[in-house]
């Protein structure tokens, strides 16, 4: 096999779409491409979009507009763009006319023909291809790259949920799990290969096996990913709050190595605005929901994600997003202008908020966060934790880092050979982001 080939992946948005990059890493990598970070010794670069939001999309287009340089300095150089950005309903003439640099263009549900697709590309040819729906049902490639410690996998594909504002169900389809056989066989390769942390991904991975018959579950899975021998954690993302079950909750309680770690993104704080957004809860609820999650593990982490400036958002709503944040307590949120999204529903709602507003809100909810976040970190002082090691730290080598099962980021001094397993670390620092501890 001709291996002197170089291909480079950039890969933007969630973890998802980081898996899908991965994805195409392998693919080529099948084909004689060598995985290599240097743009201008590059065969092929492979940019895989995220269009969640328009400030990804503008930067993914800066990339874009950069790629043509490259082009210009090599023209042998093959560029392919892929994913979410492609995917959007009428994107791609508006796209090619953008960057006719481009030698291939393919949507999410092709993902598995980038093989044949990148074939014909070589022969000199420009495609694009976009299905509309996926075909071929859940194939999933798996990784050859030995020795790593934490890897994500896909337990479900695409949402039903189409909350107002969101482009996901729009690029990534409707819904759909995969056998929990094959996940398992994943997991236990992954295992095999070194991989200690997992992290099951779905847009909203309560809902995971809705359509089974015999019933199986979410919490079923966890169950028994539990079991796999030798892997030490097991992570998961996204859970939507209408979908959280109790006996999830009991299952993450009563596990060995499910982390007690629920990111449950709010959205919003308003009930009007949680109406409007479609999202299918109430703040009641959704705090019941948090109650349920203290009363069965009292140390357990909660994150989430926040939308400000949602149209309609009066000052009112948004005070009730902030009063949420003294509420629930979370480690960490994710905040988020809400950005318009061509053919989402949210798009052609009245009273969009004017930027300025938005990004006043942001500031605020940030500044209440951080103060939240920091009593977080300080309340672990003088607590001991379980942290994985995963390597040096990347603001100071000299110390390593890891995270707890809460995944807090900790920070300090040990030995390397510790990598890989578990250490207990007693925590005398909160720093800004992260803790700082001793190994005992
Ligand atoms: N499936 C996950 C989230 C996927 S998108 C869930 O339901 O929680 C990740 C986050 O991006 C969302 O939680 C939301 O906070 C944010 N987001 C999605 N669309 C957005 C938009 N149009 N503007 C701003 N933020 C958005
Ligand atoms: Fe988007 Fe809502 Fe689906 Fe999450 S649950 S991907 S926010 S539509």
């Amino acid at each position: 096999m001709e291996n002197n080939k170089k291909v480079v992946t950039l890969a933007y948005g969630c973890q998802m779409s980081e898996r899908d990059a991965e994805t195409l890493t392998e693919i080529t990598r099948r084909l004689g491409y060598l995985p290599s970070d240097d743009l201008e010794t590059a065969d092929l670069v492979i940019v895989n979009t995220c269009c969640v939001r328009e400030s990804a999309e503008n930067k993914i287009l800066g990339k874009i507009g950069e790629l043509k340089k490259l082009k210009e300095r090599n023209s042998n150089v093959k560029i392919a763009i892929t994913g979410c950005m492609v995917q959007q309903p009428d994107a791609l003439e508006r796209l090619q006319k953008r960057a006719p640099h481009v030698d291939m263009w393919s949507g999410t549900h092709n993902l598995h023909d980038f093989s044949a697709l990148l074939q014909r590309v070589e022969q000199g040819e420009k495609v694009a291809e976009v299905w509309q729906e996926p075909k071929t049902i859940l194939e999933v490639t798996p990784l050859a790259e030995k020795g790593k410690l934490q890897a994500n996998v896909n337990i479900m594909y695409g949402c039903n949920n189409f909350c107002s504002y969101c482009i996901v169900p729009h690029v990534r389809g409707r819904e759909r799990s995969r056998k929990p056989e094959e996940i398992l066989q994943e997991i236990e390769t992954l295992v095999n290969n070194g991989c200690r942390e997992v992290t099951l991904l779905g847009q909203n991975v309560n809902s995971y096996g809705k359509e089974f018959s015999p019933a199986y579950d979410f919490a079923d899975l966890l169950q028994q990913v539990d079991q796999i021998a030798f892997l030490i954690r097991v992570r998961f993302i996204t859970s939507h709050p209408k979908d959280l079950s109790d006996k999830l909750i009991e299952t993450v309680a009563n596990g060995e190595k499910l982390c007690e770690h629920f990111h449950l993104p709010i959205q919003s704080g308003s009930n009007f605005i949680l109406e409007c957004m479609n999202r299918k809860y109430t703040r009641e609820y959704y705090l019941s929901r948090v109650q349920k999650i203290r009363e069965l593990i009292p140390n357990a982490s909660l994150t989430t994600d926040i939308i400000v400036g949602f149209p309609g958002e009066s000052e009112k709503d948004f005070e009730q997003t902030l009063a949420m944040m003294n509420q629930a307590h979370y480690s960490q949120a994710f905040t988020f202008m809400y950005s318009k999204r061509s053919g989402t529903l949210a798009a052609k709602m009245e009273d969009q908020i004017p930027l300025d507003v938005k990004k006043r809100r942001l500031q605020k909810l940030m500044s209440v966060q951080n103060q939240e976040s920091l009593e977080w970190r300080q309340n672990m002082i003088g607590k001991l934790v379980e942290v994985l090691v995963e390597g040096p730290s990347k603001t100071n080598p000299q110390r390593l880092s890891g995270r707890t099962r809460g995944n807090e980021l900790v920070v300090f001094n040990g030995n390397l050979e510790t990598i890989g397993s578990l250490v207990n670390v007693r925590i005398n620092e909160a720093g800004s982001w992260t803790l700082i501890g001793k190994v005992e």
